[in-house]
């Protein structure tokens, strides 16, 4: 055997195998020859791809922002934007991707930057909607932050409504979660809202 065993053990790779296995199975029954050389390594990739892109499942935002808060005296608006992600939608296993941009009105405390996007990712890493992806974000901003407010908008493409279905290629879902002052106070949300839509960095405009 070419590879090696995990560490975190049997449990593990048990169930590696049987993912590989039901790859391959599902090879056969799309009427293909699993056995030709093209396909031989394929349920290995799957699996390994698969257990890539839902490794979400198996990270928590608590250890992932583990002395990552900062008490701060700072009270603007904080933001993220342009934040690329990708997710697999849960009604077809296809990606959805796109960018997420986030704010949050800090309330004596702030996040290490550089976490945002990973918590953007933690959820991304799951079979989701993208309604739910959002409020997730936003959930988990606010409930480790402790934000005057916090607001976070996706835009996304979907590959079941580009590749299948409505065939729309050019069609972007747009969603949003405000909470806090993001909700509550109109010239907080414009604020964000027209931040997040001027260009890049730059972009030069
Ligand atoms: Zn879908």
């Amino acid at each position: 055997m070419k590879r090696t065993t995990r560490k975190s053990g049997g449990d593990d790779s048990a169930r590696a195998a049987e993912l590989r296995a039901v790859v391959e199975r599902l090879l056969v029954l799309i009427g293909e020859n699993p056995r030709r050389h093209g396909l031989l390594r394929t349920p290995e990739r799957v699996e390994k791809m698969l257990r890539f892109m839902t490794q979400g499942y198996r990270q928590h935002v608590e250890t992932l922002l583990n002395g990552a808060l900062f008490p701060i005296e700072y009270d603007e608006m904080v933001i993220v934007k342009d934040i690329d992600f990708f997710s697999m939608c849960e009604h077809h296993m296809l990606p959805f991707f796109g960018r997420c941009h986030v704010g949050y009105l800090p309330n004596k405390k702030v996040v290490g930057l550089s976490k945002i996007p990973r918590i953007v990712d933690l959820f991304s890493r799951r079979l989701q909607v993208q309604e739910r992806l959002t409020v997730q974000i936003a959930d988990a901003l606010q409930s480790q932050l402790k934000a005057h407010g916090v607001g976070v908008v996706m835009e996304a493409r979907h590959l079941c409504m580009m590749m299948r279905g409505v065939e729309k290629q050019n069609t972007v879902a747009v969603t949003s979660e405000m909470r806090g002052v993001f909700r509550s106070q109109q010239t907080t949300r414009t604020e964000f809202l027209k931040l997040i839509r001027r260009g890049s960095v730059g972009d030069g405009d």
